[in-house]
């Protein structure tokens, strides 16, 4: 049985690596570098619950599942990579600068709070005691102590690595042209014109999924991309924040690599990856007005990238009505996050045809259902 996954993003990667450790014959095609996409512009937040509320209730639980797989995940990784890429713990505050917001931060602390899920409700004064580069002019804020975040790029690195070592071949400047499906069954794929034979076949390409030939239309996942420019200011003395701070439309977040990313707009202009003048203008402001000392950092560097979205934000991963036809995109916002739990459970249900129960109700028939 041999199987090739188109896309070498995080998704893409990761499940190559974990199907490469299980002994399948294993092929990546990567249309440009593997890792350079949505999966390295990224933020590297893995926080499933500072913005989810009950309408994502079934999101936040995959999520949540996904976020407790890092230890694993990443220990897995350090010893087929050699690579030590750490959960950092680092904390989440959202602050709150008038009634608005408090409306808004109140039905987050509840929704966590009948969860069961830990968080608390700061004064403005305790949220400075937390982080005292907030704003003076906050009023009030809630406090999400074990969000995390990691190093994606670092993650990236290590997943090639490992990828390899395990047994994969991953193939850089291989454009999918095409995907070969007969009857029922999958065939293969199309590259540089020539057909290529597999059992099995892997969308994992991103915000691109769609575009690739060959698949029925009834089969088409909806996935378009979603712009998403960040700011990478480089932190000094005269702004050390140390805890991820989620405003209103912006958040910020410290790297142990010394950045401190402003981010992110989320636009819809296609396939467009210009940085614009208006988005980042918007985005420094806002990230100014939650924490003034910003204001003096050197900016080092923008990144722009196309984040998978689906029709309903939600992930398509699984299987389809074609015989070795699988998918695993449209992660959106979270596809970091998300990294974990797809990894495991795509390569555990394509190495042995077991469905996955925990990735049920992600699949693409969701979409075509509705249309019948
Ligand atoms: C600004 C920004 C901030 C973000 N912050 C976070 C965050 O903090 N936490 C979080 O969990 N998520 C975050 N995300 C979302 C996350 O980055 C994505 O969900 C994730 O990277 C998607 O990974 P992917 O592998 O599906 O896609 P990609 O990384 O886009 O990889 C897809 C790959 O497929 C390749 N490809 C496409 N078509 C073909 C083809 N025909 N043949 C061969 N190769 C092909 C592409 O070249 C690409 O390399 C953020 C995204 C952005 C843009």
């Amino acid at each position: 049985m041999n199987t090739v996954i188109i896309g070498g993003g995080i998704i893409g990667l990761s499940i190559g690596w974990q199907l490469a450790k299980k002994g399948v014959n294993v092929e990546i095609l990567e249309k440009d570098k593997a890792g350079l996409s949505a999966s390295r512009a990224a933020a590297g937040m893995l926080a499933p619950q500072a913005e989810m509320g009950f309408e994502d209730i079934e999101l936040f639980y995959l999520c949540r599942s996904s976020l407790d797989l890092f230890p694993r995940f990443t220990e897995e990784l350090y010893n087929d990579s050699g690579i030590k890429v750490e959960l950092e713990r680092t904390g989440c505050i959202l602050p709150g600068f008038d009634r608005d917001d408090a409306e808004r931060l109140r039905r987050l602390y509840d929704f966590r709070e009948k969860i069961g899920m830990p968080v608390l409700w700061l004064t403005g004064s305790e949220a400075r005691e937390i982080e005292p580069f907030l704003s003076p002019r906050c009023t009030g804020a809630i406090w999400i102590e074990d969000d995390a975040q990691i190093n994606n790029r670092l993650l990236l690195d290590a997943l090639k690595i490992a990828f390899v070592k395990c047994g994969g071949r991953l193939y850089e400047d291989h454009e999918v042209e095409e995907i070969i499906i007969e009857g029922d069954k999958v065939k293969g794929i199309k590259v540089h014109g020539t057909n290529l034979n597999f059992n099995n076949v892997v969308v994992a390409a991103g915000s691109w999924s769609k575009q690739i030939k060959g698949l029925p239309d009834n089969l088409l996942p909806p996935v378009r991309p979603v712009k998403g420019q960040i700011i990478n200011l480089r932190l000094n003395d005269s702004c050390k924040i140390s805890k991820v701070v989620r405003a209103p439309d912006v958040y910020l977040l410290p790297k142990s690599d010394g950045r401190l990313i402003v981010g992110a707009s989320v636009e819809e202009q296609g396939f467009d990856v210009n940085p614009t003048a208006g988005e980042i203008f918007r985005l420094l402001e806002r990230g100014w007005e939650a924490v003034p000392s910003i204001y003096d950092l050197p900016i080092e560097s923008i990144d722009v990238g196309l984040r998978p979205g689906s029709r309903d934000h939600m992930p398509i991963v699984g299987d389809s009505e074609v015989e070795g036809l699988y998918f695993a995109t449209g992660h959106y916002r979270n596809g970091i996050l998300l990294t974990p739990v797809t990894a495991f459970e795509m390569a555990e249900w394509i190495s042995t045809g077991n469905k996955s129960d925990v990735l049920k109700g992600f699949g693409i028939e969701r979409f075509y259902k509705e249309t019948v």
